[in-house]
């Protein structure tokens, strides 16, 4: 019986978890909070990871062991991964950790990016407005998420504001300014990257976000072939030279027809929820597949799939569980403004059909601002 060790217990390891259980797959999950959604289906580990006898003891009892969570100290993954295999590596996990090194090996590996400066003073941040100009984003290197850790300068007028809003996070976490992207559309490639280090890839998709926060997906995309293969490529690229293992998702900028990227999450992403119902094997299960050198799964979509991410609160459920290709996700957490608490993903055999289904579904939860972008693009 093979038991795999899972670094945060929230709704991805919940549904790693979920997806683990056919292969005949145990879990143990460490979370510094008891009541981590994952921990409903899953022993757990309570505690901080930097604790040594934590970890020894969630170390003591796994065979291997991933994250739900990418910002594991890279110590506590360095510690952990001199006891156990530890997948995707904790030299790929550092990477993806800071802004400044993912766009770094972004550059070198010939992955178009924004411009980009790194800033460690006030002086720094001049200057830097100076040569990338403005509108443009002022983000911390580490730790930021979900558009937090963000600072949008409109004119220079602003500098002064953006170093108030996260200047003291200059000498910790570090901070990087970066171009604004006046972008057409947000894609992702969800891909992954066996032991033996074989490539696979989803379909691309398209994502929505309100206030730096995922809203919506839609997969495959509707994109130029030529487009999407070329998002692969940078995928398979960034893979092979991390020496990645697991799943991942590059997130990428679109506009004038051309791709620039601008973040690596080293782990299964909200932008492939869409494949648990709406692809011939998940994200969670290839995900479980390729750190245990399982054969990874087909890749292929079943139709047309758009995820709906439900934040702060659960809407009523009807509406979805009434669509013949819906299907819900409720992960079990506390309402909390801004907290990703579920999500619906409503799968169709062709676009006009899935099209309908979210006007259906978005007149029936007041969600019409929500489903608008997806069914313009449907109907495009
Ligand atoms: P991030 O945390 O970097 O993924 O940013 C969250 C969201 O903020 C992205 O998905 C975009 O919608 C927006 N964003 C981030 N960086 C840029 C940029 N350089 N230009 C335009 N929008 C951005």
């Amino acid at each position: 019986m093979t038991t795999v060790g899972i670094l945060g217990g929230g709704q991805l390891a919940r549904m790693l978890a979920l997806s683990g259980a056919p292969l005949g797959l145990r879990f143990l999950i460490m979370d510094a909070t008891a009541d981590a959604c994952a921990g409903h289906f899953a022993p757990m580990v309570v505690g901080d990871y930097r604790d040594e006898r934590a970890l020894a003891e969630f170390a003591s009892r796994i065979d291997v062991a991933t994250f739900d969570f990418e910002n594991v100290p890279s110590e506590s993954a360095q510690w952990l991964s001199e006891r156990v295999p530890v997948f995707p590596s904790p030299r790929a996990l550092a990477t993806a950790q800071d802004r400044l090194a993912e766009k770094t090996l972004f550059g070198e590996l010939g992955i178009p990016v924004p411009p980009f400066v790194a800033i460690t003073s006030r002086d720094d941040l001049d200057d830097a407005i100076a040569r990338i100009g403005t509108p443009s984003i002022l983000k911390t290197r580490r730790l930021g998420y979900d558009g937090k850790g963000q600072f949008r300068l409109r004119t220079t007028d602003d500098a002064d504001a953006a170093w108030s809003a996260l200047g003291p996070q200059a000498s910790t976490v570090g901070l990087i300014l970066e171009g604004f992207v006046a972008f057409e559309r947000e894609l992702s490639v969800v891909a992954m990257r066996g032991r033996d280090g074989e490539f696979r890839a989803w379909p691309l998709t398209e994502n929505w976000h309100v206030d730096g926060v995922l809203s919506a997906s839609l997969a495959p995309a509707t994109v130029d072939p030529t487009l999407a293969r070329v998002a692969h490529r940078y995928a398979e690229t960034l893979a092979h030279a991390l020496d990645y293992v697991g799943v991942f998702a590059l997130e990428l900028f679109c506009r004038d027809g051309e791709l620039l990227a601008n973040e690596l999450a080293p782990r299964v992403h909200n932008s492939g929820h869409w494949t648990i119902e709406g692809a011939e094997t998940s994200q969670f299960q290839n995900h479980l597949r390729a750190v245990l050198g399982l054969p990874l799964g087909a890749t292929d979509p079943l139709g047309h799939a758009c995820m709906l991410n439900w934040i702060g609160t659960m809407p009523d459920s009807d509406a979805v569980l009434r669509e013949p290709g819906g299907h819900w996700h409720d992960y079990g957490k506390e309402p909390r403004t801004g907290r990703k608490v579920g999500h619906a993903t409503l799968r169709a055999d062709s676009r006009g059909e899935l099209a309908e289904a979210l006007l259906r579904v978005g007149r029936a939860l007041g969600r019409e601002g929500q489903v608008a972008p997806v069914i313009a693009r449907l109907r495009d």
